[in-house]
């Protein structure tokens, strides 16, 4: 169990969104629909600017 939360802005639409770091889908931009992060297995590959880990 655990992972953490993580808190980013889309790079196109500055949208703040929270997701979680091991996201195990493809996480995209509820506004706009940019691919915010990618799963690994493990943790997420953080697509655009993370603002901070809640
Ligand atoms: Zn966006």
């Amino acid at each position: 169990m655990g992972g953490k939360f993580i808190k980013v802005k889309c790079d196109d639409c500055e949208n703040e969104q929270v997701i979680f770091e091991k996201a195990s889908s493809v996480v995209e931009c509820l506004v706009c629909g940019r691919t915010l992060a990618e799963p690994t297995g493990g943790k997420a590959k953080i697509k655009t600017k993370v603002l901070k880990v809640l």
